[in-house]
């Protein structure tokens, strides 16, 4: 187990990648479907782990 500093900002504005978890640039985001992600390879794992669950 990890303590992670998340002293504030739950709901306001995302600051990181919600695939990858990792702190966004401000300069290297890549927005998409209203969600921010770090890179375009992100949104799209993203995408692919949402989908296609059948097994
Ligand atoms: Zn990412």
């Amino acid at each position: 187990m990890t303590t992670v500093d998340t002293s504030q900002t739950q709901e306001s504005k995302p600051t990181n990648c919600i695939s990858c978890n990792k702190p966004l640039k401000k300069l290297k985001r890549y927005y998409r479907d209203g969600k921010y992600y770090c890179t375009k390879k992100c949104w799209l794992k993203m995408k692919k782990g949402q989908q296609t669950k059948e097994a």
